[in-house]
């Protein structure tokens, strides 16, 4: 005599109007509503489906939560590099923080309006980089630098891990010497430095 439990499934994110499925399927429930027989998400979440029951839900995000949407700006740390594309894990939207994970791909040919011969001269894995938000298709955010003020904001050394200073066309390490290549956003070590001076203020 044991009670079968629940079988669920966690689905996509979704925002409100996203298709979820229809009547003949699922009873729809929290975070939802029909249309002409078909269920909609009501909220920003992520869907929940009761197999069991046949019933699906949204769960909501936290309310605060930030998503990113095509045409966001977003700050994200670069998780790696190859030649062609570039990873980003997207920690901001706007001036805000995500809640859960998202992840960017910056692709070589979106990084500026003149040619790029390679990713490697554009970010590297552990940069901090500002983009926008082009496309999104099943949770992968396509992301573009095409802009002055966007680009890396915060550059590494792959050598020492020290923070990069721009010199003429290049980056340079001030604890070891090596040079290495970026594209920087117009605002580069600046931003972040002045909101860390402001956050210690805040605290203190
Ligand atoms: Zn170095």
């Amino acid at each position: 005599m044991t009670s079968k439990p629940s079988e669920q499934k966690t689905g996509q994110l979704v925002v409100p109007g996203d298709r979820i499925g229809v009547i003949e399927e699922f009873i729809p429930d929290t975070g939802t509503y029909v249309r002409d027989g078909v269920i909609y998400s009501k909220v920003i979440g992520r869907v929940l489906v009761d197999l069991t029951h046949k019933r699906v839900t949204v769960h909501q995000l936290a309310e605060s939560a930030k998503v990113p949407v095509t045409g966001s700006t977003i700050v994200g740390q670069v998780s790696n590099a190859q030649n062609e594309t570039a990873g980003v894990r997207i920690f901001e939207v706007g001036s805000e923080k995500v809640e859960g994970v998202f992840q960017g791909i910056l692709h070589v040919s979106d990084v500026q309006m003149r040619y790029v011969d390679s990713m490697f001269d554009v970010c590297k894995a552990g940069d901090i980089l500002r983009a926008k938000v082009i496309s999104e298709k099943n949770m992968t955010y396509h992301l573009s630098t095409k802009d002055k003020n966007l680009g890396v904001v915060y550059a590494f050394c792959s050598n020492c891990g020290s923070l990069l200073e721009p010199r003429r066309q290049a980056m340079h390490c001030p604890k070891c010497g090596r040079i290495e290549r970026r594209k920087l956003a117009s605002d580069y070590g600046v931003g972040l430095v002045e909101r860390r001076k402001g956050e210690e203020e805040n605290e203190g």
